[in-house]
């Protein structure tokens, strides 16, 4: 359906297409030309003293005609900018209840789009709001409903029992390495992830910079003696590479991080259980890896071949055991909400497969059409469920976790996510991934190595925050890492300019 919206001008239609955008599970939507209306909402706004107010109605030839208010709080002494995010905010609000009651749905995160859930509540905590009127603030203001504003307080709460320095880190850096090869390419995926015998470059010129790399972000980490929290290596499949190239790379880590036992936490994700060999798990041992990931996805060996991931479930727990044999003790294991084929039946299936196993953490991805991917190019091939069935998929794992004694840790929301949902990491107590909270809640700068890392820059003073990314592809990862170093040290210098009170081998 065309909508028309008026009152509105140009430049303000954007975050309403978001909105509407939202719903289009449910009603393809689009803000139409002026001249191919089918349905039309009117705005008005107007000040009224320390509030604006936003009016809209809603009339089609199908609908009887629906009309919503609000009322923004917005101090008349307020700067233009931020009473301009104000009014946004409250036409928005607008926009969900109307679309709400005309499509007989409610949007679990309100109006919330762009903005991580979790950090916004971070944002309230931190300026001293009772964690009541956090809740009442979110649903009210923002239309969140009462299940997940509950969701952000356990997450945002379990967040500072974890890591009880989270607003203190920013003097700090954490570390992510892209490897970017694995051994096929999955259906859905975006990542900077190259078949390792394809023609995309060599791993061992891919290597030699990597080491090059972190040789030099080494040498600058113990000249300021800025401290690691934690360190990622992902991808791609960071055990794609040969277990003398792990052993190679692990050591020259060991060799070129300053504080290396200090650092709270190492991952090496080892998703595709393809990759995983008994040799490899020793060097993981043998370099004291904290944490590895590997990655079913599905418990369904049909759903596992329609998405191309080149691996059976048998393998799955082949390796799960073979790596709990070698002395794994932080298990991660990533569980996707609506493949391709998949309903309640199927998750629940997926669920009791991973009773049997109990790793330590589960992150729990909803699916998500990403403009790049082979699955959103070829959309029609792969049937997933519908809204309703998503989010009933999500309560049942949801509720399965809560029986299994694994608590939500961090949450992420993506663009196209299926139900307009959320991944959720779940994990036993004291075995949540701290890279994963310093990452969402953006507490600290990343510095990124290798192919695909995008580094984060966090002003340790004003927070604001940057990014600086590394080349995708191995090849002109290869041509051109000595550049992208060069600049991030010059990036990292001014970041960290003048800083007092950080010493080497200081804890944070
Ligand atoms: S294993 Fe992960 S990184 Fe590799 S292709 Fe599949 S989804 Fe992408």
């Amino acid at each position: 359906m065309m909508i028309k919206i008026q009152g509105v001008e140009e430049k303000d239609l954007r975050p309403l297409q978001h909105i509407i955008d939202m719903y289009n599970m449910h009603a393809q939507l689009k803000i139409s030309p002026e001249t191919a209306e089918e349905a039309v909402i009117a705005f008005t706004e107007t000040e009224i003293r320390d509030y604006i107010e936003v009016k809209a109605v809603f009339s089609s030839n199908d609908a009887e005609v629906l009309k919503e208010s609000f009322q923004k709080h917005a101090p008349r002494d307020l700067a233009d900018k931020e009473k301009r995010k104000r009014a946004k905010q409250a036409r928005s609000h607008v926009l969900v209840k109307l679309l709400n009651t005309w499509t007989k749905t409610v949007q679990p995160w309100g109006t919330l789009t762009g903005i991580r859930p979790t950090k916004l509540w971070h944002s309230l905590y931190r300026d001293g709001m009772e964690l009541e009127s956090i809740q009442t603030y979110l649903q009210n203001d923002y239309l969140v409903t009462p299940e997940k504003t509950a969701l952000l307080e356990e997450i945002g709460l379990r967040q500072h029992h974890v890591l009880p320095d989270l607003y203190d880190l920013a003097n700090g850096v954490s570390i992510y390495i892209g490897i970017p090869f694995c051994p096929t390419k999955c259906a859905y995926c975006t990542f900077p992830a190259y078949a390792i015998n394809g023609k995309n470059g060599s791993v061992e010129t891919f290597l030699e910079g990597l080491h090059i790399e972190m040789e030099q972000i080494g040498n600058w980490l113990r000249k300021t003696g800025v401290p690691v929290t934690t360190i990622y290596f992902g991808g791609g499949t960071p055990t794609s590479i040969t277990a003398d190239e792990m052993d190679a790379l692990y050591a020259k880590m060991y060799e070129v991080i300053p504080g290396i036992h200090h650092v709270r936490e190492i991952t090496v994700e080892a998703g595709r259980p393809d990759t995983i060999t008994p040799e490899k798990l020793e060097v993981l041992s043998k370099w004291s890896i904290d944490r590895i990931s590997i990655n079913p996805q599905s418990f369904d060996n049909q759903t596992l071949k329609a998405i191309g991931r080149h691996h059976s479930v048998e393998e799955t727990k082949e390796k799960y055991d073979l790596s709990r044999k070698m002395g794994m003790k932080n298990i991660n294991m990533d569980l996707i909400i609506g493949l391709p084929g998949e309903g309640e039946k199927e998750m629940q299936h997926s669920l009791n497969e991973t009773e049997q196993l109990l790793p330590e953490s589960v992150t729990v991805h909803t699916l998500s059409f990403k403009r790049a991917s082979t699955m959103t190019k070829q959309k029609d091939k792969y049937k997933v469920a519908e809204p309703d069935e998503i989010e009933k998929m999500m309560k049942q794992t949801a509720d399965w976790m809560k029986t299994h004694d694994y608590h939500p840790y961090y949450l992420y929301r993506q663009k196209n996510i299926l139900g307009n949902l959320e991944n959720v990491g779940y994990s036993f107590e004291g075995k949540e991934s701290l890279y994963n909270i310093i990452i969402m809640e953006e507490v600290q700068s990343i510095i990124g190595l290798g192919c695909g890392a995008a580094s984060k820059w966090v002003h340790p003073q004003t927070k604001k925050i940057s990014r600086f990314a590394n080349p995708k592809d191995p090849v002109t990862y290869n041509n051109h890492y000595e550049e992208y170093t060069h600049k991030k040290i010059t990036a990292l210098d001014e970041l960290f300019n003048n800083q007092s009170g950080i010493k080497a081998g200081t804890k944070v």
